[in-house]
């Protein structure tokens, strides 16, 4: 594929977009093939669920969202704040992808999809990502309830308690 962009710039650029391919989501991503779980990332369930999921896992039915906090507007979080310049836009801005979010999410799951919201600030850290790498398993399968809120929480700092 040729590119006007070089790699850095082209990732940037993608994870203003959409948040497709930034760092936090390929780690996801290879976490999943590394725990041996099958999913799809350009498949037709990617292009026809509410909101284009970039990670489904069809034998689980299971969708993975990866959410920047700045992008999808994680309230209470420390990489969740709005820019001083322009910023009733950005407000709206945000607050129209939380929405979205949140429609997409409610969608999904009257389909009887289960949605794994994780939250960048989740596993930003080497310690956060061995345990993530642990209780993931159990969150798809399902098994574990407990761990995902906490990850999601609104002060990521309940989280690095754990840690
Ligand atoms: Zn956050």
């Amino acid at each position: 594929m040729t590119d006007v962009f070089d790699k850095r710039k082209r990732s940037w650029v993608m994870s203003m977009v959409k948040g497709k391919n930034t760092e936090p989501e390929i780690f996801v991503r290879s976490l999943l093939h590394r725990l041996g779980y099958r999913f799809t990332v350009n498949g037709p369930k990617n292009r026809e669920l509410p909101g284009k999921p970039d990670i489904v896992l069809p034998k689980y039915r299971t969708v993975v969202l990866v959410h920047g906090c700045f992008w999808h507007g994680h309230h209470g979080c420390k990489h969740h704040r709005i820019p001083k310049s322009r910023t009733e836009w950005w407000t709206a801005k945000i607050e129209a992808n939380r929405r979205r979010d949140e429609r997409n999410i409610a969608e999904l799951e009257r389909r009887g999809w289960n949605v794994v919201v994780l939250w960048t600030c989740g596993f930003d850290t080497i310690p956060m990502r061995e345990v993530l790498a642990k209780k993931l398993p159990d969150i798809i399968e399902g098994t574990d309830t407990e761990f995902l809120p906490t990850l999601a929480a609104e002060d990521p700092a309940h989280y690095g308690d754990k840690v």
